[in-house]
């Protein structure tokens, strides 16, 4: 089954907790915030494998912009 992490980057922070917890989807970008590796509209479709260490992710969110559906 397919999944979507969903990051609201306008309210992104750049506090670099996603990049740390799971640099394998999440880099940070020239402007200071965060970027969703490969992603269309912020959006990026993730296998069941890729769900844990997201979830990781959208939990050292400090601000809470990252959604793993
Ligand atoms: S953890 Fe949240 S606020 Fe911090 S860089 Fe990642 S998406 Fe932005």
């Amino acid at each position: 089954m397919a999944h979507t992490v969903k990051h609201d980057r306008d309210n992104c922070i750049g506090c670099g907790a996603c990049v740390m917890v799971c640099p394998k989807f999440w880099e940070m970008g020239d402007d200071g915030k965060s970027v969703l590796k490969g992603n269309k509209d912020n959006q990026l479709e993730i296998s069941d494998e890729d769900v844990a260490i997201n979830k990781e992710a959208e939990s050292s969110c400090p601000v809470n912009v990252i959604h793993v559906d």
